[in-house]
């Protein structure tokens, strides 16, 4: 095994110093008062992790800060998300629910225009959402409604109009301030705003639950998008955007009959399944399994990465986890740079070896 260098991305911040010089019109005032709508994904009665991490980052906007939760569906299961959503966090102050067959499945038109009716009830100087595909769905379209401009992917947040996100494929950091009109509406990287375990336990104090009257809501006229079926990955197999492990497969695999070595390690190790766009374009696997740029972002404690070269695309998904081993058969393969342990070798060797002596999880 070849022991490789730690992998230091390069984080620039591109804001200067004195940044209200660049924008003088906009100071930022910590003393304003920060109301936050959390638009938040439930499954199976329970508040998602990634929306417990947008609950996360929105409680970090500011000391004083009022969450409300809006959740959408219908039928027991979004009440009984409501219950769990309103003893998640002690900074939630309010659930707001919206019960109507329009919001059975989450498509975007009709959600975008819930969040433009509750914000312009109750004016929040916050919006934010996970920067799932659910968030990545719904936000900018409500940001369009609301006629303000989203900010995305937001990694850090320094003061409650001023944030981090990456920019050129994670490759650099740029801080930057929103200088628009209320609401300021962000989608944050999950990955980022980890919700440590105890604190999903519920809270003691329960949030006030309340229905949003949507009587002016008008969601006949908008049918864009219809809802045609979902699939669900493997229940048994952890959640890849917030997996702890995660084993890759790149167009190194071949085929897709090859692949399934990857799925019978993960199954070993009890790690999520990724895949590069190489391999999903290749047919195989689904692209819900696809990790970068354009795929998921991940941060699990192990990545294991096979077959896959390491392009800069590739690597902008896998940037925060914690260990990087990688196999690959090129000695100058771009993996290796971040990687923290690599093999040079054969993945037809390495994985029967690996499927051999890993003793898996109990
Ligand atoms: C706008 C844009 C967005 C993109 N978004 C993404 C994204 O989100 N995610 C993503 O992954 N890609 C993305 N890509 C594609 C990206 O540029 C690469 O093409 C892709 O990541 C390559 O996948 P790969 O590493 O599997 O394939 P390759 O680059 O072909 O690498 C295969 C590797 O397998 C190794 N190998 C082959 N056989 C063996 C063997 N027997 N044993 C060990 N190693 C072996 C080879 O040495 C090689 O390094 C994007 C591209 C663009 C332009």
């Amino acid at each position: 095994m070849i022991a490789r260098t730690l992998f230091t991305a390069f984080k620039t911040s591109i804001l200067p110093s004195s940044s209200s010089q660049l924008l003088p019109l906009f100071s930022s005032s910590p003393c304003r008062s920060v109301t936050t709508l959390v638009l938040a994904e439930h499954d199976s009665g329970s508040i998602n992790a990634a929306s417990l991490s947008a609950i996360a980052a929105a409680a970090s906007l500011s000391k004083h800060t009022s969450i409300s939760l809006l959740l959408a569906g219908s039928g027991p299961s979004l009440h009984q998300a409501a219950q769990h959503a309103a003893s998640c966090h002690p900074s939630i102050s309010q659930v707001l629910v919206a019960d109507s067959d329009k919001f059975t499945y989450p498509l975007a038109e009709p959600w975008a225009q819930l969040v433009q009716l509750v914000q312009q009830k109750n004016g929040y100087s916050h919006v934010i959402a996970a920067s799932g595909s659910f968030g990545k769905n719904i936000l900018p379209r409500a940001a369009a409604l609301l006629d303000v401009s989203p900010v995305t992917d937001v990694v850090a947040i320094s003061e409650s109009r001023q944030f981090v996100r990456p920019i050129y494929a994670g490759n650099a950091l740029c801080t930057v301030r929103y200088t628009g009109a209320d609401p300021c509406m962000l989608t944050i990287r999950s990955t980022s705003f980890p919700v440590p375990a105890k604190s999903i336990e519920l809270a003691s104090n329960k949030s006030a639950i309340s229905e949003v009257d949507l009587s002016m809501l008008d969601v006949d006229s908008i049918g864009k998008s219809r809802y045609v079926k979902q699939t669900s990955p493997e229940a048994e197999r952890p959640d890849l955007a917030n997996a702890r492990v995660v084993v890759t497969g790149g167009r190194g695999l071949k085929t897709a009959e090859n692949f399934k070595m990857i799925e019978k390690l993960a199954e070993k190790l009890g790690a999520a399944v990724g895949a590069t766009r190489a391999a999903v374009d290749a047919g195989f696997v689904p692209n819900d399994l696809q990790v970068g740029q354009t795929g998921k972002i991940v941060a699990p404690d192990l990545y294991m990465a096979f077959g896959v070269s390491g392009a800069i695309q590739h690597l902008a998904g896998i940037r925060d986890s914690k260990v990087i081993v990688a196999v690959n058969k090129d000695a100058d393969a771009p993996i290796f740079k971040v990687a923290d342990y690599g093999v040079v070798g054969d993945l037809f060797e390495v994985i029967p070896e690996l499927l051999e002596k890993l003793p898996g999880i109990k």
